[in-house]
Formats: C-alpha cells, structure tokens, sequence
C-alpha cells in the first residue's frame, strides 16, 4: 500500500502490525554522467517492486529524498541534512508512525552516508521507548541484505556498492537511460582505501575529482535489471520476516 495515494481513514483502518516501509536516499552528486537524484530513483525502483510483490502487506511512504550527503558538498546541486539534523529527521519520522500506533518500522536504505546517523536515530528511538517490548525497528541498505550480483551474472566486476559506479549506472541504464550521460568515457576511479579495514573520513574530492567512484564504463541495462531483481528479492525477503515477526521481544 502506498500512503501517499491512501486517505487517512483507510490509515486509520489498517492492523497495526503492518510492517511500515520509508525508502531512504539522498540528492548528491553522482560524477558527470548520472543525474543528482540517482540514489532516489534506485531505492525508489527497488521499493516500488518489493511493495508491487507484498502489495495489502506493507505500508510504504514516499521516499525521503533528502540525505546525509555532506561528503558531497564540494559538488554543486548537492543537498545535504547535516548528520544531526538527518538523525533528528529519521527519529521525528519513526516516532510519527509509532505514534499512529505502528510497532513494525523498516528503513530500507538507498544511501550510504544515511547508514551511520540512521542507524543512530532507530538507536535512540528504541532507547526513547524502552519499557516497550513490541517494537520492531530495522534499517537495512538495500545492496547489503546477502547479494552476490557476480554469482547470477558473473560479468559482473563490482563487489560491493561504491558510488555512480557499475552497479549504479547499470541500473540507471536500464530505469531511465536517457539521463545516463557518457558513462563510457569514464575513467576506473579506484574504490580501495589504502587504511581499511579502518575506516577513514573522507570528503568525496579527496577519493574522486570527478565524482564517481568505481568503473562506469562496465555498465550494461542488463546487469542493471538483473541487479534490481536480486536487490528486490533482498528487501521482500527482509519485509516478509518483518511480517513474520512475532509481535514481541527479540525473536
Ligand atoms: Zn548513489
């Protein structure tokens, strides 16, 4: 069910068990051939199916387009809630449901920067509420859920998600090809990092002056749709043990 088509009553209406979907994204940067909404078009493609397949079982709102994208901000177009406030932004719209009286909350994530500040914000909302045991609150980046692209299509180079890289602009390819810029003509920006497995801060300009990071060049709109299918398949899988949950404590 999407809330955005459904008036209040028909919310008003609907078992509380219902597991409560908000895609997550951003408007940032995406190197010179992707346009800056990318991000949103994914989770928003990758949702939309997994909703299409669990239709009467889920609740979805639209998708939060506005993201923790400081990292990107070197890059005009960029729009960017600072971490705080996009934590702040998370919690104010988890407690909006668990005030509807909603107790099944799923953050499927379509940005990276979002993981950290989003993760956070569930923390410390579950903490807000913590005489309750029949809270459930998941937040799950949609690439990060058990995929292995390369074992269904092993032309598949990338391992993991990097940023407007193969796997981006191969699904961009096959959503909406006429935003897809020459993505041929870019350069392998490498995604290793040379201190992992710690992490480093990073601002995007450090890693990438064009933007991207990762080889655009090996995209196809084939891989991109064998990619949204597994990605689907992932987050329907992950909704379907939402509304399996039992309703109460951690099993
Ligand atoms: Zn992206």
């Amino acid at each position: 069910m999407l809330l955005a088509e459904m008036p209040w009553p028909q919310v008003a209406a609907l078992s509380r068990d219902t597991p409560v979907v908000i895609p997550t994204a951003a408007l940032e940067q995406h190197g010179h051939h992707l346009p800056v909404f990318t991000d949103s078009m994914l989770v928003g493609e990758v949702t939309r199916r997994a909703e299409e397949a669990l239709r009467d079982k889920v609740l979805m709102t639209p998708v939060m387009w506005l993201g923790n994208s400081e990292h990107h901000l070197d890059y005009p177009g960029t729009m960017s809630a600072a971490p705080r406030t996009y934590i702040s932004l998370v919690a104010d719209m988890v407690e909006n449901f668990i005030a509807h009286g909603f107790k099944r909350i799923v953050i499927v994530n379509g940005h990276g920067g979002n993981t950290v500040p989003g993760q956070h914000a569930l923390f410390e909302v579950r903490q807000r509420h913590r005489q309750r045991d029949d809270l459930l609150l998941l937040f799950a980046a949609y690439w990060a859920l058990g995929a292995v692209p390369h074992e269904a299509d092993p032309s598949i180079e990338q391992r993991v998600m990097q940023h407007a890289c193969e796997w981006e602009t191969a699904m961009m390819l096959a959503l909406a090809p006429h935003l897809v810029g020459d993505y041929q003509a870019t350069e392998t920006v490498d995604p290793a990092s040379p201190f992992a497995p710690a992490m480093r801060a990073w601002v995007t300009k450090d890693r990438s002056p064009p933007g991207h990071i990762g080889t655009p060049a090996l995209a196809t709109a084939e891989k991109g749709e064998t990619l949204f299918k597994i990605f689907s398949a992932d987050v329907i899988h992950l909704l379907e043990r939402a509304i399996n949950w039992s309703g109460r404590g951690w099993n």
